[in-house]
């Protein structure tokens, strides 16, 4: 089971494996033993299928003695979850066994080094709709060492492409990329100024300085991207005019707005443990709640500064300006989903 849903993390690196010139030197990554060995099971393929039968039924019973009458109020009354959750694909990280949480809890996005992109409709309809119509109290991007994902970032892009899937895999991981090739974290700066010597590029081990510096700059990008997106800003000026009383409207359409903090984690796939890295994020003149995490390494903290990400400065004229298309947003939204549109 660890490792079925670790192909594209697979692909990633596959294909540089396929690919290794760059630049007219060869580069060719080994050891991939880490973030997405592939083991062949010998297994039986109906067996393989009965164990999420047998999980489901587990989940079902559980679910009977401890809170029996959930599902029926979580189908009557739609969800309010006031978490949304953007996390890795990586089987892993599964959001709901890490927090050992129930349904109804996390509103969830995932995909491969959970990225938030401005291109990226998934991730935008998402976000768009945890904030104005569930009004999620907590947006959180958590990373996790050893992630397949970063792991492929760290090798150059292959000049030619297999396939347009592995294209579409070093297409999405190029942002990463970016951070690899431009970060001055001293820990990253390291592993690039070994890596471009080198002619045998080695999966970095989950522990590698470098890698576990760049799992967490990547996270610190995405709460950046979220909290300058339209989504986010236009949120916080509807809030900022609620607050001043300059605002045609006192609340958006599925309520009050509420306060949204956008917070950065990181998961240890080594003992289960998540770190905070200190770069939350809220509401002009909110005080931000402390994660209940401890702080990863110093040296994360105080690279965190490069990726403040400064308030949206709401004034008298925008926030209604903002509303009117928050609300346009909400309202061809409100068809997607049957419940909780009060
Ligand atoms: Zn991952």
């Amino acid at each position: 089971m660890r490792s079925f849903s670790l192909v594209f993390a697979l692909a990633a690196i596959s294909s540089v494996v396929a690919h290794p010139i760059h630049q007219a030197r060869e580069l060719k990554i080994i050891g991939r033993d880490t973030s997405a060995k592939f083991i062949r099971r010998e297994t039986d393929p109906a067996a393989e299928l009965k164990l999420l039968a047998d999980g489901n039924t587990a989940f079902r019973d559980s679910l009977q003695t401890s809170e029996p009458e959930l599902l029926q109020k979580l189908t009557d009354d739609g969800q309010s979850p006031p978490f949304m959750f953007l996390g890795c694909s990586d089987s892993r990280v599964s959001e709901g066994t890490v927090f050992n949480a129930k349904p109804g809890t996390l509103f969830t996005q995932r995909n491969i080094a959970n990225q938030f992109q401005a291109n990226d409709n998934n991730a935008q309809s998402v976000l768009s709709y945890a904030v104005s119509e569930l009004g999620v109290n907590h947006v959180i991007v958590m990373g996790h060492y050893g992630c397949g994902g970063i792991a492929a970032a760290i090798i150059p892009s292959p000049p030619n492409q297999i396939d347009a899937a592995n294209g579409a895999v070093q297409n999405w991981i190029e942002p990463i990329r970016e951070i690899f090739r431009t970060s001055s974290r001293p820990e990253i700066v390291e592993l690039r100024t070994k890596n471009a010597a080198a002619t045998e590029i080695e999966e970095p081990d989950i522990k590698e300085p470098g890698f576990r510096a760049l799992v967490e700059e990547n996270v610190k990008a995405n709460v950046a991207r979220i909290a300058a997106s339209s989504v986010i800003t236009n949120h916080y000026a509807l809030l900022a005019a609620n607050a001043t009383g300059t605002a045609e409207r006192r609340s958006g359409e599925a309520g009050p707005p509420t306060d949204v903090y956008i917070h950065g984690w990181v998961y240890d796939l080594e003992n289960g443990e998540i770190r905070d890295l200190g770069i939350s994020v809220g509401p002009a003149g909110k005080t931000i709640p402390a994660p209940p995490f401890a702080a990863v390494a110093e040296s994360a903290v105080n690279s965190a500064s490069s990726h403040n990400t400064p308030q949206p400065a709401a004034t008298a004229e925008t926030p209604v300006k903002r509303c009117e298309q928050l609300c346009k947003a909400k309202r061809s939204l409100a068809g997607m989903f049957g419940a909780r549109m009060n």
